[in-house]
């Protein structure tokens, strides 16, 4: 793991100022205790250190002191793993394993302002249901400093914590601090959460399903809000929050639409996982998630961000009514840039062993495996990024791929050979074994016939995507003969105001082209809304 800075230099004058302005009007005072082997002082201890000194530079509420594992205290409040840090443990029981490092830098500073402020921002949907959780629940959330989805996740537990102190108590666990501890509950994916032990949520989830898992103590999928719930009128309503949304939200906002987009997961879609982006104009190589950051910042300039709220109907008309797991709008127009989906190979054991150390992004697990013998499947550029990736993080990584050439780039395959990654060519896996976690895989060559064992910790896959086309169909919108998004140059499918673009329409996939659909589409939007064709009368 990489040391991460975080002091306030690196934190651009404006940012500091706000969180200043923040910090300073938190009611309660913010009591941290951490504690570590002295002798040890690891990157997480120093990492600790290193973030707390920086946020308490923001806020004299803040206070922190340090103990050795040994202490009275550490043996008082059970603590086992060094470093923990206890957070306000008058009001609350919220502990962290490890350290908010990379993307938990966003868990930590929300946890700070929440236990601040002795609020737990939950939406009212979400608070009525862990308000009315009235037997214990011990939450443990796994996350990784490389995960765009973990603060998602994080987050709701830690407003969960804040909600129902009486009865839910939250450890956040760093995978690669406490290897041990993920071992223990076969977490080989982030985010993964558990209550009293038992799994409710793989991925991370919207705060009102994440919610009912923990009250039913099992993953739900769904979660319909009351028929109370707030309503927004809006001009514009985009769903997905990707390259191609993102894009078309600041071009919607700048032609004048009101706009709200909303974003069930992470926002940027697959780019956010995607390690290294080659080819974008502007940059030779750009991390994914930097990428995505820089676009973010640029939308929320202009859109109004929904983020952890799923849109789970829609009723075509004038207005259109959007339903999500949190409000409803009515809007004139609706873009669905809803991407997709990562393909699954469809190998036995293949959902069985999900999450148990069959993964779909190197960048959220990769850590887990370092050391320890993978598989990668595919030919892509995906693949092969990720292959490069997991190589470069220490893993032992073996590419798997069906036919006898890549379909990737000619210069990341040159990367690839001169990394000397070991390639198993017209090879296809058949079958995952493993009781707890991914034990070994049924290799064929589909040359010679012949089926063998390969004994793995890990099976990484990046075979291509599916779009996410569930509402498209839900709502009643056409799609092509290969499950794409049916639409014309204007980016209209066949119901009147519904527009698409990005991955679901299918074509090149590349962000590029998902950044031109998006600014295209929302440029018809405008212009439609000016002089609405389903209303012009025939010439
Ligand atoms: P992709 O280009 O569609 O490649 C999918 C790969 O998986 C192919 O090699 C394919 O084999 C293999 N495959 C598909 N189904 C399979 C199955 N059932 N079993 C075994 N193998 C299977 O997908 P991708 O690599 O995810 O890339 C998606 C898009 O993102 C592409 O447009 C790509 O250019 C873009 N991308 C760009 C960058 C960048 O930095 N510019 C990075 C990553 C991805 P065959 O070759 O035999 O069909």
């Amino acid at each position: 793991m990489q040391e991460h800075g975080n002091d306030q230099d690196q934190i651009p004058q404006d940012v500091m100022k706000q969180l200043q302005g923040t910090f300073s009007n938190l009611p309660n005072a913010i009591e941290l205790f951490m504690f570590a082997h002295p002798a040890e002082d690891n990157v997480f201890t120093k990492a600790n250190r290193q973030v707390i000194r920086a946020f308490r530079q923001l806020s004299d509420k803040i206070t922190f002191r340090e103990y050795a594992m040994d202490h009275e205290l550490a043996q008082k409040w059970g603590v086992t793993h060094s470093p923990t840090l206890v957070i306000a443990p008058d009001r609350y029981r919220i502990r962290w394993i490890g350290a908010p490092v990379g993307e938990e830098g966003r868990t930590f500073l929300e946890t700070l302002i929440f236990v601040g402020l002795g609020k737990s921002h939950l939406s009212e949907q979400a608070a009525r249901v862990i308000e009315g959780i009235d037997s214990p629940r011990r939450i443990k959330v796994f996350v990784s400093p490389t995960c765009p989805y973990c603060p998602q996740e994080a987050v709701n537990a830690v407003k969960a914590a804040i909600a129902n102190p009486e009865q839910v108590s939250l450890e956040i666990v760093d995978i690669q601090a406490a290897p041990d501890i993920a071992e223990q509950y076969q977490a080989q994916s982030v985010p993964q959460a558990f209550a009293n032990d038992v799994m409710i949520g793989l991925g991370a989830q919207s705060e009102e399903v994440f919610a009912v898992s923990l009250q039913k103590m099992a993953p739900q999928t769904i979660f319909i809000p009351d028929s109370d719930a707030e309503e927004v009128a809006t001009d514009l309503v985009i769903v997905g929050g990707g390259p191609a949304g993102l894009t078309a939200g600041i071009y919607a906002v700048r032609s004048g639409l009101k706009t709200a987009m909303v974003e069930r997961d992470a926002l940027g879609g697959q780019v956010a996982l995607t390690p290294v982006v080659e080819n974008y104009p502007g940059f030779t190589q750009v991390g994914g998630k930097a990428l995505v950051d820089i676009m973010v910042t640029h939308a929320l300039q202009y859109v109004e961000i929904f983020q952890g709220e799923e849109v789970v109907d829609v009723t075509p008309g004038d207005p259109i009514r959007v339903q999500t797991t949190r409000r409803k709008f009515t809007a004139r127009a609706l873009l669905l840039a809803t991407g997709a989906n990562h393909k699954p190979l469809g190998a036995a054991g293949e959902s069985r062993l999900s999450g148990r150390g069959v993964s779909y992004c190197a960048t959220c697990d990769g850590p887990l495996f370092k050391g320890r013998k993978v598989v990668m499947v595919g030919g892509g550029n995906s693949a092969v990024t990720e292959a490069l990736h997991l190589h470069h993080m220490g893993v032992e990584v073996t590419l798997v791929h069906r036919r006898d050439t890549l379909r990737a780039q000619e210069f990341l395959i040159k990367n690839l050979e001169e990394n000397h990654i070991p390639i198993l060519w017209n090879t296809e896996i058949k079958e995952i074994h493993g009781e707890q976690r991914v034990e070994s895989v049924t290799l064929f060559d589909n040359r010679t016939q012949k089926a063998s064992n390969l004994p793995v910790d890990g099976v990484f896959i990046a075979i291509g995507y599916e779009p996410s086309v569930e509402l498209a169909k839900k709502i009643g919108v056409a799609l092509t003969e290969d499950g794409y998004i049916q639409h014309d140059a204007q980016h209209r499918t066949n119901i009147a105001g519904i527009y698409s673009a990005g991955d679901v329409e299918g074509g090149y996939k590349q962000i590029v082209t998902a950044t031109g659909q998006g600014s295209a589409a929302a440029m018809a939007i405008f212009e439609d809304l000016i002089n609405p064709y389903w209303q012009r009368k025939p010439a």
